[in-house]
């Protein structure tokens, strides 16, 4: 069998089959984390984007797309509903929406961060540099922002937000005013090549990183590469391993994109050295116009992730991302 030892220099490691690739990984996860997964909640707060990134569906040429902006109030209501008791995180993503993140987003924070223990995560894209410490100031402490891909070159081409320096600088900003910062990269993008890969990986091993994500490209309807075919699931998978035994501490999501471009993807990130999984509360009447991709998704729900953890050998944690972040910084082991 071909061998997959990354060309990542100074990684020695002794796999030479995918098997083994993803078993040492779940093993490495194991021995920072023990075999646990975070649970967070996701809520989709806007889908309004003054982005036009040639991926997404939610890119503001798409005209098709129904825009919507969640109320405080109903918000509110979602919290004091009660959330399922394993979710320990939440995150607030929208559009790159300043409006939506100034109206809503601020005040919510503040709201869950008087009413709750909940660790606030948010993706709200490429922002100013005052929005970020305002939202860090209210009670957020994880900011999650996707180079998308490694490569300048390739950064320009998928139209990506901004440019990949402000991007990057966003992310060292970020770190250097206390965020845990978590970052990412599309998998099967158009116009990616091995050597993009290599690129992508890399570069999220030698970021000021928190964690970092691999997700499977889904063509996206209404989107310039709509005719584009799907990532590729064992290579996404490769990409978690890899990126877990290069940054044994970081958090790397199981993505629910997982399960459509493979069966049972999800449970075999998680194995493969994932350890974060998303329960989606954004409301059903506005979830199927928040559109990565197709307005069909496969949503995580409480019982779909409690099975997926369960399949793939592991717990869920009771401590927060927010928490074991903090744990971290302080020099604690959490496997303990
Ligand atoms: N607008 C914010 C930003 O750019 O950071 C956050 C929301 S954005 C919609 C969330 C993520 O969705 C992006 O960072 C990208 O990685 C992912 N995404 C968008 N289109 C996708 C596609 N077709 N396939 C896979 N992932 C996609």
């Amino acid at each position: 069998m071909t061998s997959l030892a990354p060309t990542t220099a100074g990684l020695a490691l002794a796999y030479t089959t995918r098997e083994q690739l993803h078993a040492q990984a779940g093993t490495v996860r194991d021995q920072v984390f023990g075999p646990k997964v975070f649970v967070r909640g996701v809520v989709e707060v806007s889908n309004f984007c003054r982005e036009n990134c040639h991926y997404c569906g939610m890119r503001r040429d798409n005209r098709s797309l129904h825009r919507y902006r969640l109320s405080l109030d109903s918000l509110r209501t979602l919290i004091q509903e009660g959330l399922p008791s394993m979710i320990t995180d939440l995150n607030i993503q929208t559009g790159e929406d300043p409006v939506g993140v100034r109206e809503v987003v601020l005040p919510f924070i503040e709201f869950l961060r008087k009413e709750t223990n909940l660790g606030i995560s948010v993706c709200l894209g490429t922002l100013d540099t005052k929005i970020y410490d305002e939202l860090k100031q209210a009670g957020a402490s994880y900011y999650i922002i996707k180079m998308e891909t490694g490569n300048r070159e390739h950064y320009a081409e998928i139209n990506a937000p901004g440019n990949f320096d402000e991007r990057l600088e966003a992310i060292h900003y970020l770190a250097r005013t206390g965020w845990a910062v978590s970052s990412g990269f599309i998998l099967g993008l158009p116009g990616q090549t091995e050597s993009r890969i290599e690129d992508s990986l890399e570069l999220l091993g030698d970021l000021p990183l928190a964690g970092a994500s691999v997700s499977p490209f889904i063509p996206g309807e209404q989107t310039p590469f709509s005719d584009s075919p799907a990532g590729d699931l064992e290579k996404t998978l490769d990409c978690v391993a890899r990126l877990r035994l290069r940054n044994p501490s970081y958090i790397i999501p199981a993505v629910s994109a997982m399960n459509i471009v493979g069966h049972d993807g999800y449970v075999r990130a998680l194995k493969a050295g994932a350890n974060l999984a998303t329960i989606n509360l954004t409301p059903s009447a506005n979830r199927s116009d928040y559109v990565l991709y197709k307005r069909d998704r496969f949503i995580m729900h409480e019982d779909r992730v409690k099975r997926a953890v369960e399949a793939a050998d592991c717990t869920i944690s009771p401590q927060s991302i927010a928490q074991t972040w903090t744990a971290f910084q302080g020099g604690q082991a959490m496997t303990a």
